[in-house]
C-alpha cells in the first residue's frame, strides 16, 4: 500500500532486516511496549486535559500519572517537570528563560566547547542578545576541568550549563561537583542529560542541579517529546516560553501532546524496571566491539575517556582512511560520522576538534552507539564487515600507501 506516493508499505522493514543499527545516540527505535501504551491515546482517550467534562478529566488524570512517573525517574517533584516538544526545546528554554530572568544581575554564562548544538547555538543566539559566554575547553579525552570552571566564574555569571554525557565520545562530566561549585557561588546550574538518561541513574536532588533536559527519542520513546526539570523555586519565577493557554503552569502553552507524554512516561517506567541492568549488557557489547576493532583492525584508536563515559558509545578513528568512504562502503552498518549533526554538513566535528584530534584523524572517525535491541551477533558481524571493508579501502587509499602502507 502506498499513500500519495509515500511508501507506507511493509517492505521498508523487510529491506532493512539485515541492517545493523549502531546509531542509538542519534535516535532509538521506539520500544514496542512504548508504542502499545501510546495507541489508546489517539483514538480512545482523546479528551483535552483542559476540558471540564469526563473525557477531559480522564486525560488530565492520565497526564498527572505520566508526570509522576517521569519525575520518579529523575527524583524530583511532579510539578517540577515541564513537558515540551523535544530536547532542543528544553535546552533553549533553560538558557533563554534564565538569561531573561537574571539579565539585571548579570549576563555571563559558562558552558563547554563540546555541548550539543542545541546548547551551543542557543549560546550564539544569546551572545547576539548581549550575553557573554565562556566555552570551557576539554582535554584530549573530552573532559573539562573543574579548575577551569572555577576560574571562569565572574561576578556577573548567572548560569552554568554543562552536559552530563557527551553525544559523540560519551564522556561523563562531573556534574555533581560542578553543580556544587555553582551553588556555593549562587549561580544557577543546568545540565543537558539527554545522552545520560537511562544509562546512569539520575537524581536531581543528589546532583543539586536547578534544571535538567531529557529527550524522548534517545530513550526508546518517539521523536518530538522532551522534558525540562526546573527546581520549584526557580520555576515559580520564570516567564512563559510559549505564550497562550495555561498548560504546564503557563510556561509552555499548547495543548499537551498526550500520546507522546504517555510514551515518554512508559519509556521512563521501562528504564526503572530493567533499564539500568540492561546497561551491563550494552557495555559488554560496546567493549567487545571496541576490543575486537582495536585488536583486529590495524591503525585504529578509541576516542574519549575509557572509564568516565556512558556504556553506549564507541568513537573510533580509522587512520589513513575517510570515515565517509567506510560508511559508504558498508551501508548495512548504521553509524555516524563523528556526530549526526556533523554528518549533514561539510564540517569537522566540533567535539573532536575541541579534543585537538588531528583534522585528518577526525575525517577517519566514526561513532558507533549501542542500545537495547543490539545483539552480540550484530557486533561480531559488524566487526567482520569493518575489518574486510577497511582493509579493502586502505588498499586503494593513497594516504595509507604513503604513510603506513609497507609498515
Ligand atoms: C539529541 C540530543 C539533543 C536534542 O534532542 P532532540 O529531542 O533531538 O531535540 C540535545 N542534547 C543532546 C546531548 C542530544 O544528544
Amino acid at each position: 500500500m502506498s499513500v500519495n506516493g509515500i511508501g507506507l508499505n511493509g517492505n521498508i522493514t523487510d529491506n532493512n532486516k539485515d541492517v545493523i543499527y549502531f546509531d542509538n545516540s542519534a535516535t532509538t527505535r521506539v520500544d514496542s511496549r512504548v508504542a502499545e501504551a501510546m495507541i489508546p491515546y489517539f483514538t480512545q482517550i482523546y479528551g483535552n486535559p483542559s476540558s471540564a467534562h469526563v473525557l477531559g478529566r480522564e486525560m488530565h488524570g492520565c497526564l498527572d500519572k505520566a508526570r509522576q512517573t517521569v519525575a520518579k525517574l529523575i527524583n524530583c517533584a511532579p510539578h517540577e517537570i515541564i513537558f515540551m516538544g523535544c530536547g532542543t526545546e528544553a535546552d533553549n528554554f533553560a538558557l533563554i528563560q534564565t538569561a531573561e530572568l537574571f539579565k539585571g544581575k548579570g549576563r555571563h554564562i559558562i558552558t563547554s566547547a563540546i555541548e550539543h548544538k542545541a546548547i551551543l547555538e542557543t549560546c550564539h543566539f544569546l551572545e547576539k542578545q548581549g550575553c557573554y559566554i565562556t566555552y570551557l575547553p576539554v582535554n584530549g579525552k573530552g573532559m573539562i576541568s573543574l579548575y577551569d570552571l572555577k576560574r571562569a566564574i565572574r561576578p556577573d555569571t548567572i548560569l552554568i550549563s554543562l552536559m552530563m554525557a557527551n553525544n559523540e565520545v560519551g564522556s561523563l562530566f562531573p556534574i555533581k561537583e560542578a553543580a556544587c561549585i555553582a551553588k556555593e557561588r549562587n549561580i544557577l546550574f543546568h545540565t543537558d542529560a539527554v545522552q545520560a538518561v537511562g544509562k546512569i541513574k539520575i537524581d536531581t536532588d543528589d546532583l543539586g542541579v536547578d534544571m535538567l533536559s531529557v529527550s524522548g527519542h534517545k530513550i526508546y520513546a518517539p521523536k518530538g517529546i522532551g522534558v525540562l526539570f526546573v527546581r520549584k523555586e526557580l520555576k515559580e519565577r520564570l516567564t512563559p516560553f510559549m505564550h497562550g493557554g495555561a498548560q504546564e503552569d503557563g510556561l509552555r502553552a499548547g495543548t499537551e501532546n498526550a500520546p507522546y507524554i504517555i510514551g515518554i512516561a512508559k519509556a521512563a517506567e521501562l528504564i526503572m524496571e530493567d533499564g539500568y541492568d540492561e546497561n551491563t549488557r550494552i557495555r559488554s557489547l560496546r567493549n567487545l566491539f571496541e576490543k575486537r576493532v582495536l585488536n583486529e583492525i590495524p591503525f585504529t584508536v578509541a576516542n574519549g575517556d575509557p572509564e568516565l563515559r556512558v556504556p553506549s558509545i564507541s568513537s573510533i578513528t580509522f587512520k589513513y582512511i575517510d570515515a565517509e568512504s567506510v560508511i559508504g562502503y558498508l551501508p548495512q552498518i548504521c553509524c555516524s560520522l563523528g556526530s549526526a549533526c556533523a554528518s549533514d554538513q561539510e564540517m569537522a566535528s566540533h567535539v573532536l576538534t575541541a579534543m585537538k584530534l588531528d583534522p585528518v584523524d577526525i575525517r577517519g572517525t566514526i561513532r558507533f552507539s549501542f542500545g537495547r535491541f543490539n545483539t552480540e551477533e550484530e557486533v561480531n558481524r559488524a566487526v567482520d564487515l569493518l575489518k574486510a571493508g577497511v582493509e579493502k579501502l586502505r588498499q586503494i587509499s593513497p594516504i595509507y600507501n604513503q604513510q603506513a602502507g609497507s609498515g
